[in-house]
């Protein structure tokens, strides 16, 4: 794993690219970004600012309808307005109004508690812990399953299963859970995608989906 990171790191820039902000911009970035891209997520992030409303306290009191016009460019914008208006009346009510202390304390409660939060899955719990609690959890996103399926290092769908296949591979730092996560989304969404650019893939000598023989792993 330590060598795909390397390579993947000597392919690609990724400083700054999940954005520095505030425990609760990155909850919220966290729920946005389900099922679309974070070009459309930064512009709901920057209405928001321009609203006064990145505040727990102020998404707590801003009207429900108010909220879905401002999310509407990142889509499904009514479940994610309630979403994220639901998590910030519950950081407001359990939490006196601090996203800090959602993500303090034993992670495997705090990750059950976001999981029981509507509409915040696996995935999402995860980004939070790791981009706002920089909490060692590696997120197994689609992209991550499809890039390690096609490399041949492990196949398989279950998030469970390649979340704990990377977590034992890795040492527990979140700091390198955040580069390797980074580099290779940015990999999967930009060459290793649904239809592979297998030719312009600097992966392409050790990878089994392109046909190549010789070794076939980065473990
Ligand atoms: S060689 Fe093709 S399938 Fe393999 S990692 Fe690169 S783009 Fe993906």
């Amino acid at each position: 794993m330590e060598e795909l990171s390397d390579r993947l790191s000597e392919c690609y820039d990724v400083s700054g690219w999940w954005p520095a902000g505030s425990e609760w911009e990155v909850m919220v970035g966290a729920i946005l970004v389900q099922q679309t891209t974070w070009e459309s997520v930064e512009k709901v992030l920057d209405s928001l600012k321009e609203r006064g409303a990145m505040d727990v306290g102020a998404m707590a009191s801003l009207p429900l309808e108010e909220l879905q016009e401002v999310v509407r460019p990142a889509g499904f914008y009514r479940q994610k307005a309630s979403r994220i208006k639901g998590l910030a009346i519950y950081i407001v009510q359990e939490h006196a109004s601090d996203p800090r202390r959602l993500l303090e304390g034993d992670e495997d409660d705090r990750r059950e508690e976001l999981l029981a939060q509507p509409g915040i899955g696996e995935e999402t719990a995860d980004a939070i812990l790791l981009f706002a609690g920089r909490r060692p959890r590696f997120i197994a996103a689609a992209y991550v399953r499809r890039l390690l399926n096609r490399l041949g290092i492990l196949s398989s769908e279950d998030y469970g299963e390649v979340q704990r296949f990377m977590e034992a591979e890795l040492p527990r730092d979140a700091e390198l859970y955040v580069q390797l996560y980074a580099l290779m989304v940015h990999h999967a969404r930009t060459v290793c995608r649904s239809r592979p650019r297998c030719q312009a893939c600097c992966l392409r000598d050790r990878c089994r989906f392109n046909g190549i023989a010789g070794r076939t792993d980065f473990r």
